[in-house]
């Protein structure tokens, strides 16, 4: 399997096109949350939640043919699979908890869309999909350059550069760091981690 790479600006690129397919306004008005759940939907794809593993660990799934997915299905209680059709992205029930972060919602969906927009190529036809995992897992059963781009993707499209930009010198006057960080992440609706990586990747901090 050929593993394509793309550059941060053409994946820069990729963010610019699929966010202003769906709303120019995200891209070049007031800088605002991406609204990621709508973009996703608006290209098609199905979003479902689900819970994917009963440990947590898969927090998302990106599946690129019709097939079937495994669940962990409470009622059984157990492991099951259930059909799913090709383009559809599932995401762990556990991260629509109310207790969990918007944050790590909002970037599991990002990631995943991520690799629909990057990798469908690549899968499509294999009957494999792209699972986000946590912790270490992820280098040893993935592809660890996939799932770079994917991230990297992913925070590109929650955050776009133009956007990041033109919020932190609105915001940057009688600031300091760490306020700026958390109101940024806040109009973004990022976690701060997230997006003080993604300020400091273009030296802004
Ligand atoms: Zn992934």
């Amino acid at each position: 399997m050929r593993t394509p790479y793309y550059r941060e600006q053409a994946l820069e690129g990729i963010a610019r096109e699929v966010i202003t397919a769906y709303d120019p306004n995200l891209y070049y008005g007031v800088p605002r949350m991406i609204p990621i759940e709508d973009i996703i939907e608006a290209q098609g794809i199905t979003l479902e939640y689900q819970c994917l593993r009963k440990t947590g660990c898969v927090l998302g799934e990106t599946v690129f043919d019709d097939g079937g997915a495994i669940i962990y299905d409470y009622d059984i209680p157990g492991y099951t699979v259930i059909a799913v059709k090709g383009g559809t992205i599932l995401i762990d029930s556990s991260l629509c908890r109310e207790d969990a972060s918007t944050g790590r919602l909002r970037f599991t969906c990002a990631h995943e869309l991520a690799h629909w927009l990057l990798h469908k190529r690549l899968y499509s036809g294999t009957g494999e999909s792209a699972a986000m995992m946590t912790g270490t897992n992820i280098v040893r059963t993935q592809n660890s350059a996939l799932e770079m781009q994917a991230n990297l993707l992913g925070s590109i499209l929650l955050m776009p550069l133009p956007q990041v930009k033109r919020c932190f010198y609105q915001l940057q006057p009688g600031r300091d760091r760490q306020q700026l960080v958390a109101d940024m992440a806040d109009i973004f609706q990022v976690s701060k981690q997230a997006m003080r990586i993604r300020l400091e990747n273009h030296h802004l901090l």
